[in-house]
């Protein structure tokens, strides 16, 4: 409850997976909120937060179901309600939506857009060529060389880049697709940088990093995300700031020229290549699960800050602190998952200890009400500690009292090995 004097603000979460519920529980912390919907959440939103069934793609019914709950806030966490607008109907019913309108969700909606827009605001990103025939696409592969890099420009759930050092591969990939990007291939430690703005004001948050294969040692497939970690102890110092001079703001005013403002969560994904961080892409939303770890290191009124980038007001907002430490998060996931993940298996979760939470992305309860798995992504294992290292042993600890047999981990999730080589590779 707010404390008295204090605003009680009514907050409703749309989505349901890990990030939904990481953000729920932020929000949730934040003494101005007095009560936490999401919709439709998952078993885990619904320990700390009231669930409602909702199709989010749905405007008019995410616009019933904020005014039905007398919502002061919508927090719009997937990118597919974004890009088809469903902030518009929030906003148009006259609440405050955090989330970009649909025009300028299309940074993600569309990599041409997102490319034609860096190359405007002149912000360092790869060279690319946007392709809609085989001959165009065959030529821009021996443009940029191996290893190939290839788009579909759409939203495509992850599924839409190929990066192969054959370039048959490449090239089928781009006969797959209706329109792709290609473009040079960028060598560097990737990093997520997450930027909250009304369109003008930005506030970066601390930098993550996620670990996409779903093999140790970045082997197999890629996936929405195995584990990630934050703060980065090897980010060059001042790399924050650099990219929010040389990529955020650049970005932000092109997007204002354009009559088409960014306001909500921008997320940089970057390279830091030999020559300086590098766009890899943008997203129009908080990624997961870099959501998991970034969160829960924020000292301040989460829910307030987002209220004011809603309604344009960032600069006015209260800062937002940092906590001392680190957090790691650890991803179980289906057995099967990406390619066929095998849903359906019981779950028995554990008490938590102090510092350690358990984030659920794909769960359901059964018949009789037991916890079982319902996607590839099923938990994420949240520990916070003085450092990576002690927040690494918290959550691996933990994942070893859940009982959940037919679910699998990564075990180097911000292992010291890998944090040693990714700062030995930057000198
Ligand atoms: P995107 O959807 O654009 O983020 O691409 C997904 C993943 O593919 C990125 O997170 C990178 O790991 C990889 N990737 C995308 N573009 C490039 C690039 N130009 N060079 C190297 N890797 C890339």
């Amino acid at each position: 409850m707010a404390a008295p004097g204090t605003q009680s603000l009514t907050v409703l979460v749309v989505g349901s997976g890990g990030r939904e519920h990481a953000l729920a529980l932020a929000i949730s912390k934040d003494p101005a909120v007095g009560s936490v919907h999401v919709a439709p959440g998952n078993p885990g939103t619904a320990r700390i937060a009231a669930n409602h069934p909702l199709d989010i793609m749905d405007g008019d019914a995410v616009a019933a179901l904020a005014i039905a709950l007398h919502a002061d806030l919508v927090v719009i966490g997937p990118e597919a309600p974004l890009v088809a607008g469903i902030a518009d109907s929030v906003r148009a019913a006259g609440i405050a939506c955090f989330g970009p309108s649909q025009a300028a969700a299309q940074l993600e909606g569309s990599k041409a857009f997102a490319k034609s827009v860096m190359a405007d605001a002149g912000v360092p990103t790869a060279r690319a060529r946007v392709c809609t025939d085989a001959a165009a696409a065959s030529a821009a592969l021996d443009e940029f060389g191996a290893p190939y890099v290839v788009k579909a420009d759409g939203l495509a759930a992850g599924k839409g880049v190929v990066v192969t050092a054959n370039r048959e591969a490449a090239l089928d990939h781009a006969r797959e697709c209706e329109q792709v990007v290609i473009e040079e291939y960028l060598d560097g430690p990737e990093l997520s940088l997450f930027v909250i703005t009304d369109g003008e004001s930005a506030v970066p948050l601390p930098a993550a990093q996620d670990f996409k294969r779903v093999g140790e040692n970045d082997e197999g497939p890629n996936t929405g995300g195995m584990g990630s970690y934050a703060p980065l102890p090897w980010l060059p110092a001042g790399t924050v700031e650099t990219v929010m001079a040389q990529v955020v703001r650049p970005t932000l005013a092109r997007m204002r020229e354009l009559g088409t403002p960014f306001a909500g969560l921008l997320y940089v994904g970057l390279s830091l290549t030999g020559v300086g961080p590098r766009v890899v892409e943008f997203n129009a939303r908080f990624g997961d699960p870099e959501t998991e770890v970034v969160l829960p290191l924020l000292d301040g009124p989460f829910a307030q800050v987002l209220l004011a980038a809603a309604i344009g007001q960032l600069a006015q907002a209260p800062r937002l602190a940092l906590r001392p430490g680190a957090c790691v998060g650890v991803v179980l996931a289906s057995q099967g998952y990406p390619a066929a993940p095998h849903p359906g298996g019981t779950i028995m979760l554990a008490p938590e200890p102090a510092q350690v939470h358990v984030v659920h992305a794909g769960t359901a309860l059964d018949a009789h009400g037991q916890l079982v798995s319902a996607g590839g992504r099923v938990l994420c294992v949240v520990a916070h500690g003085d450092d990576l290292e002690q927040a690494r042993e918290r959550a691996y600890a933990h994942i070893d009292e859940i009982d959940f047999a037919t679910g699998f981990c990564r075990r180097d999730i911000a292992a010291p090995a890998r944090l040693a080589a990714i700062a030995a590779r930057l000198g």
